[in-house]
This record gives structure tokens, C-alpha cells and sequence, in this order.
């Protein structure tokens, strides 16, 4: 009889710390960035149809190539509908200035028919009647429509408690300790949006993402001028890692350095 295999033990799963160490609740830091950049007042910008097309166009690009690209794309059809049955090269001459027209042209035409085939039109306010997790389900089922992308549609064009986190509202909320060092962009959604009320969250996205842009940049973070300072876990830390320089062959052996001896 051949000999049985023990089954392999299973690994322990890590855990994620999924909130940090926070000294600042997320009220306190709406509050104290409200006072610098505030007030952070909801104003819709487009029809969620129209919102959907927007942010696949700011995929991986500017706002200011994106929102440049839609206006060009909206001139050209006219409407979404003229778009869903546009030809794709049209399309994407018409969002050239996006970036990557070649993959977001046919994925425009794509999202746009889906949509038309679930709901036989282009109209996408019925998300607002629903539960918000189901929202985000719906739009998440669309391709090229992640966790970040179905928030900013229910968000800034339906006014729904939805939190986008992008790579500013990520990195800050880290710093903060709000969320632990290794928790995704992805994760963060839910648990930054559950760490206020739903009023707040639009105020909350707000906050985060102008102090990244604006003061607790990526490299060199400006935490001398930083109202959150006296309460950030980080504050100084950051500032002391210098960035990293990318050694050439040269410079590692010490060719034309000066360096002759280990000494
Ligand atoms: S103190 Fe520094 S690391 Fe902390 S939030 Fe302000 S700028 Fe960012």
C-alpha cells in the first residue's frame, strides 16, 4: 500500500493591522483641515453616465488631460448615446488628449452599451435609490471600474457617503494612522468611509487629497508647515528619509569618486 502524504500545515495567515495609530480622529482632522482649506462644499459635477466616462478617461492621466478629453470627446458626438454607437478610431481621435486612447476608446464604447443592455438606457440615477454597498456592486460590475472609480461616481455625481481613496488620500491616511502601514488603497475604501458619518465623507475625501497635493507631498512632506503636525504620528519622520538616489556602476565601485581604499 503506498504510504499516505501528511497534508501540508497551513500557513498562518497574517494579519493586517487595519487601523493605525492614530492620534487625530477623523473628525478632529476634518476640522483642523476644514480651517485651512475649507469649506468643503458638495457641488456636483456631472450626470453619473457622464461620470463613469470621466473617470476611465482619468485613468492613469491628469485631471486636466482627462477633463480636456471629455469636453473634446463631448463636442464630437454631441451625446453619450452618439458615443455608444460611435466607431471606436472616431472615439479615439476624439480623446487623444486623455492618454491611452487606444484602450480607453473601445472601453468607453464597451461600458456605454453594457449599460444600455442592463438598463436599456444611459440613465444611472436609479444608484441613488439603492443600498450603497449595492451601488458600488453595480458599478463595480462594469470592466475597468474598480473600488476607487465606483466611489468617485457615486460621490462627487450623486452625492452618495462613498470614500474615494487615491494615492494622496492613501499615503496621508497612513501617515495619519489612520489605517495601518500595509493596508491597500483598496481595503482603505471601507474603512475610512465607516470612520465617519455619511455627511462627512465628501469633506473627509476633500481634506485628505488637497493636504497631499498640497502639503504632505509623497517626497518631502512639509510637516514644519502642517496644521495636523502636533498630532501626526509621522510628523518629522518622513521628513528625515532623504530620497533615495540611484547609485550608477560608477558611483557603487567608486570609479571617479576619489574613493581609492576601503579605509
Ligand atoms: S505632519 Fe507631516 S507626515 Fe504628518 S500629515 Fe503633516 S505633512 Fe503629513
Amino acid at each position: 500500500m503506498p504510504a499516505v502524504k501528511p497534508s501540508p500545515k497551513p500557513r498562518p495567515r497574517k494579519r493586517i493591522q487595519k487601523r493605525g495609530r492614530a492620534r487625530l480622529s477623523a473628525p478632529e482632522i476634518i476640522r483642523l483641515l476644514g480651517s485651512s482649506y475649507g469649506p468643503f462644499q458638495h457641488a456636483s459635477r456631472l450626470d453619473p453616465a457622464e461620470e463613469v466616462v470621466l473617470t476611465i478617461l482619468s485613468q492613469h492621466t491628469s485631471d486636466y488631460n482627462s477633463e480636456r478629453a471629455f469636453h473634446s470627446l463631448m463636442r464630437e458626438f454631441g451625446s453619450l448615446d452618439a458615443v455608444a454607437d460611435g466607431d471606436i478610431p472616431r472615439i479615439e481621435r476624439a480623446i487623444q488628449t486623455g492618454g491611452l486612447a487606444r484602450v480607453k476608446a473601445p472601453r468607453i464604447r464597451q461600458i456605454l452599451n453594457l449599460i444600455k443592455e442592463k438598463r436599456g438606457n444611459l440613465d444611472l440615477t436609479f444608484l441613488k435609490d439603492l443600498p450603497l454597498p449595492e451601488a458600488k456592486a453595480w458599478l463595480r460590475s462594469l470592466p475597468g471600474i474598480g473600488p476607487k472609480s465606483a466611489a468617485v461616481i457615486l460621490c462627487f455625481s450623486l452625492g452618495m457617503p462613498a470614500m474615494a481613496v487615491d494615492t494622496h488620500v492613501h499615503r496621508v491616511s497612513k501617515r495619519l494612522g489612520l489605517i495601518g502601514p500595509k493596508v491597500s488603497a483598496d481595503d482603505a475604501h471601507d474603512i475610512l468611509e465607516a470612520m465617519v458619518e455619511p455627511d462627512d465623507v465628501y469633506p473627509f475625501h476633500v481634506a485628505l487629497i488637497t493636504h497631499g497635493r498640497k502639503v504632505c507631498h509623497a517626497q518631502r512632506p512639509r510637516c514644519a508647515a502642517c496644521v495636523l503636525a502636533p498630532g501626526c504620528p509621522s510628523a518629522g519622520i518622513a521628513m528625515k528619509k532623504p530620497p533615495k538616489k540611484k547609485l550608477t556602476n560608477a558611483k557603487r565601485s567608486g570609479v571617479g569618486q576619489g574613493v581609492t581604499s576601503f579605509r
